[in-house]
């Protein structure tokens, strides 16, 4: 088996977020959503998901960290405007264990938003811990390490135009560069080139 399998290219992720981007749209009617999304995986699934939404929604962005192995999770960056009576749309890159998304209903319920529902383009759902509502899923995914189209690995490989899955993640850990000679054989054969 390929130690590197695209699990979703990339015109199935702009027509998927398309899709939930009508849905949304017609979803909330003339109410005019607070659309956060939570940095920085959730980029570039943003900018495809938001062309499909009304002109006059909001924009805002929130950063997070994890203390520790329990999944504690801080804000590091905050929301620029009050969520007091807003309709928040969260939109998360993936779901994993769900922790992150529980604190994050949990904030903004507790600022008094009228609503939160939230838009993942993945759901690892079997890796769920906290049991927590996903109104809009773009795609459910097995519990493969996924990287590209705003995932990453130490910081890298967000702006791959595609998601791929790591099947065998000490190999990949051990040797990227095969990798990267897959999903950017120009910028492997430049660097090979320079003096
Ligand atoms: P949760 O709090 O639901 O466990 O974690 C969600 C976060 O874990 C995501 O926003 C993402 O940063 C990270 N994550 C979960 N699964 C993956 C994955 O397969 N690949 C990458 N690159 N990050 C992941």
């Amino acid at each position: 088996m390929s130690r590197y399998v695209e699990v979703v290219d990339a015109e199935a992720l702009r027509e998927r977020a398309a899709q939930l981007g009508e849905a949304i749209a017609a979803d909330y009617g003339a109410r005019r959503p607070l659309v956060v999304a939570v940095l920085k995986g959730a980029v570039p699934f943003l900018i495809d998901l938001t062309r499909h939404l009304p002109p006059d929604i909001e924009i805002d962005f929130l950063s997070l960290t994890r203390f520790g192995t329990q999944g504690r999770v801080g804000i590091a960056l905050d929301v620029s405007v009050p969520v007091a009576g807003r309709d928040v749309l969260v939109v998360e890159d993936i779901v994993d264990t769900g922790l992150t998304l529980a604190t994050l209903r949990r904030i903004f319920t507790a600022r008094g938003a009228r609503s939160v529902r939230t838009v993942a383009l993945l759901d690892k759902r079997p890796r769920r811990i906290v049991d927590v509502p996903v109104e809009y899923r773009g795609f459910e995914v097995g519990d493969e390490f996924l990287l590209g189209y705003g995932l990453d690995w130490q910081g890298r490989y967000r702006n791959l135009p595609s998601i791929w899955a790591v099947m065998d993640f000490p190999a990949f850990r051990d040797d990227p560069k095969t990798f990267d000679a897959l999903v950017f054989p120009t910028a492997a054969r430049s660097q090979r080139s320079r003096p």
